[in-house]
């Protein structure tokens, strides 16, 4: 009888272990769905060479033109 409790009590942790698992699985699935489906960064073209870049990675001058670097920037 003894035993026969002793294996209840280890199924029931087997299978909560288990259960807490896939929710953790079914939440890190969730976080990377939702990064792939962000949506995506504008481009700008350069103002000097045309070269498309992200909007977080432009350089801009004082009339808020797009440059894909500094040294763009300042041959304006
Ligand atoms: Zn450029």
């Amino acid at each position: 009888m003894k035993y026969l409790l002793l294996f209840v009590v280890v199924i029931v942790g087997l299978m909560l272990h288990k259960k807490q698992r896939a929710a953790r699985h079914a939440v890190a699935s969730q976080a990377a769905q939702a990064r792939r489906l962000r949506a995506p960064e504008p481009m700008h073209a350069c103002t000097r060479c045309g070269v498309h870049v992200p909007a977080s990675r432009c350089v801009w001058d004082a009339q808020q033109h797009p440059y894909c670097c500094a040294e763009h920037a300042r041959q304006g």
